[in-house]
């Protein structure tokens, strides 16, 4: 995919960058999807239809209002374009949205979906309202590469990145869902965006970084850069550009802060290690007090859950000046998990510590347990039913053979 790359200094004779258009795929029905398209690429995918430059500018502007301020999936209610030039756009194109195949409500309120794409793959996204602020926990790809062991995701088989209008789809879809249209700068239920779904974030940079434009930008879903987090497993020679592109709150998945450890548990640290990734964090542009990084750490019975866990956690922070929190985060336990959460005394006693130090280290209450939608549970259900299924077989060719 290319896009237009930005200019820094004016070169005579070129007033506009010229953008390359997205390559488009259109759907079975011949239509093309204009969901997640910048206003460049609104105005090209016109332009391509034929539309006359000058009005490709001009409907360009109103469609991206109308789809990411208010929400609208129909050519119909556009009312400030012409009658036939709905009809017109109603042929060629579609708003759509992921489609939703589940919808779960955990009895604490939290709300997970099961979606689907048009190529079939299947992703999750978790809605966990709280008292001051409503959370949306969105998806980067369909499964994952990292293998990190604790996590149910790692254990899916199939990977692929989630285009921008998949990842912008999933917030639009909690905007419908929460009847959150025309887009409002107060009393907004969903609040706050976290790239903590399904998928590295940074294993999907362009495609993430589109995505998290569309929905920062003040016309239309307008969520400010400092209300998303981005959480990467340490992807460490992507961090500086996710800073400077995109400019979200950091989270990383540090969770061990021996090599031995780590390694087991997240082995995307044999390639990029804990010094090194620590190193990105202190160079993570826009870091400071006021923005700190939040550093994850999953807490696994008898893994990383001693007292030198804690205090070498708090010696690294120093050692790197890091302007940092740190984030317990219970295990969550999935069928078949090879580890077991730390007691609550322990979790206790591990936070106590990294607080007596000066650093924050609030343990994260688990949302959405009872509908698997805690952190690290999500794997679609297509995935779930194969297992299962899996599970059958072999049962009948047990009985078989019995
Ligand atoms: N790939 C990214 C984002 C997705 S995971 C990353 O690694 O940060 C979001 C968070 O959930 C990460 O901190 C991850 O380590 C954590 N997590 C995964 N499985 C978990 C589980 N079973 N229990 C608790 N936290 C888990």
């Amino acid at each position: 995919m290319n896009h237009p790359q930005p200019i820094t200094m004016p070169i005579p004779g070129h007033i506009d960058p010229v953008p390359v258009p997205r390559d488009l795929k259109p759907r079975v029905d011949g239509r093309i999807d204009l969901l997640g398209l910048s206003r460049d690429d609104l105005r090209m995918a016109l332009e391509t239809a034929q539309l006359e430059p000058k009005q490709a500018k001009l409907r360009a502007k109103q469609l991206w209002h109308w789809i990411y301020n208010r929400g609208a999936t129909d050519f119909t209610v556009m009312t400030d374009i012409a009658k036939d030039m709905r009809g017109w756009l109603d042929q060629r194109f579609v708003v759509s949205r992921p489609e939703v195949v589940e919808a779960q409500v955990s009895t604490d309120g939290t709300r997970k979906w099961l979606l689907r794409s048009d190529d079939g793959q299947d992703y999750e996204m978790v809605f966990i309202p709280d008292a001051d602020r409503g959370t949306l926990c969105v998806s980067s790809q369909v499964g994952c590469t990292l293998n990190c062991r604790f996590c149910h995701t790692g254990t899916m088989k199939l990977v692929r990145n989630l285009t921008p209008g998949e990842i912008v789809g999933q917030v639009m879809l909690a905007r419908d869902a929460l009847g959150e249209w025309p887009s409002q700068p107060e009393g907004r239920m969903l609040t706050n965006i976290v790239m903590m779904g399904m998928g590295e974030p940074l294993y999907n940079f362009d495609n993430v970084r589109d995505a998290l434009k569309l929905v920062m930008d003040g016309d239309g879903l307008a969520l400010s850069k400092r209300r998303i987090t981005l959480s990467t497993a340490g992807v460490v020679p992507m961090m500086a550009r996710a800073g400077e592109e995109i400019g979200v709150n950091l989270a990383v998945s540090l969770h061990a802060i021996t090599k031995d450890v780590r390694d087991e548990i997240v082995p995307l640290n044999r390639k990029y290690g804990i010094e090194e990734l620590l190193q990105a964090c202190a160079d993570y542009p826009g870091a400071n007090n006021a923005r700190r990084i939040t550093f994850e750490y999953v807490m696994l019975k008898d893994k990383n859950d001693r007292d030198e866990d804690a205090l070498e956690l708090v010696r690294l922070i120093r050692k790197y000046r890091l302007p940092a929190k740190v984030n317990l985060i219970p295990f969550n336990p999935w069928p078949g998990a090879p580890y077991e959460c730390s007691d609550p005394d322990r979790v206790a006693r591990f936070s106590d510590l990294i607080f007596k130090a000066g650093i924050s280290a609030p343990v994260r209450t688990p949302r959405g347990r009872d509908i698997m939608a805690a952190c690290g549970q999500l794997k679609s259900a297509a995935e779930k039913k194969s297992r299962a299924e899996l599970d059958r077989m072999a049962a009948e060719k047990q009985a078989a053979l019995g």
